[in-house]
């Protein structure tokens, strides 16, 4: 009886954690088919919310069961309903890693206002790095909104506010002085401003380390591109340092504490 009691308790632990699984990977692929959205529209200045989405080549209007994420690309091969137009690949790969990343980022922080905050984090910074990549430009926008989690963040943690307005400088004013000298060679301003809103959302210490590890990623991938596809030698830092900053959010504290521990003795 006893056993019985247990597999049934077991069974339905395991099923409303799938259950949860589920609806937060869902909710992701949603929001991540926004993302795609944003990504074609900010750079074009057209509204995220107004126009409704075409087909590139025909015009053919989307309808809602033209628009659901990751799905619809599925159920129609990737070509458009109407004329048959390939369908940018680029649609359900963000929509599917967008999802990934919340069920991910779910499982380590757990339900907390931490959760909704790296959760926004992440499809901001998928939105930049995306952007960054194509267009070598951060949008004014999708920083001034990581800047507002932020506020959010410092609002709902006070007793740490003087780390997060550390952070908010910490790697900004260095990489500004860098800016002004090289006269925006060596750096773009949009890195400078979302070192900036980055560290008054994680704070100072994790702030360096995103920034150390966005520079490592950087110089590590971008010399195996130029060796394997000659890409060009103009980089853009975007992308790698949004991942610096994620690897930061969700591991910062573990990671700095481990090399404290290992390197300095600490
Ligand atoms: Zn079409």
């Amino acid at each position: 009886m006893n056993i019985l009691n247990l597999l049934i308790k077991g069974g339905i632990y395991i099923l409303s954690c799938v259950l949860i699984t589920v609806i937060v990977f869902l909710y992701g692929i949603t929001i991540g088919s926004f993302l795609n959205v944003c990504i074609y529209r900010i750079p074009k200045k057209e509204s995220v919310v107004v126009v409704r989405s075409h087909c590139m080549k025909c015009g053919y209007q989307l309808k809602w069961y033209d628009l659901i994420p990751l799905f619809s690309y599925l159920f129609l091969r990737g070509r458009c309903r109407k004329c048959g137009e390939k369908i940018s690949i680029q649609y359900p790969i963000i929509e599917a890693f967008n999802g990934v990343m919340y069920v991910l980022i779910f499982m380590f922080t757990g339900l907390s206002i931490n959760t909704l905050l790296y959760c926004l984090l992440s499809s901001a910074l998928t939105v930049i790095a995306v952007i960054d990549f194509r267009t070598y430009e951060i949008p004014f926008g999708i920083n001034i909104f990581i800047g507002c989690l932020g506020v959010i963040r410092v609002a709902t943690d006070l007793s740490h506010w003087t780390d997060y307005l550390i952070g908010f400088f910490s790697v900004s004013v260095p990489l500004y002085l860098l800016y002004i000298v090289t006269k925006g060679r060596g750096i773009g301003g949009g890195d400078v401003k979302l070192m900036a809103v980055s560290g008054f959302l994680i704070g100072w210490k994790c702030n360096i380390l995103a920034f150390v590890l966005g520079c490592i990623l950087g110089s590590v991938i971008h010399m195996i591109r130029m060796r394997v596809s000659k890409a060009e030698h103009v980089l853009a830092m975007g992308p790698y340092l949004s991942a610096g900053i994620m690897i930061a959010a969700l591991w910062g504290e573990a990671l700095i504490d481990w090399y404290l521990r290992i390197f300095l003795n600490l």
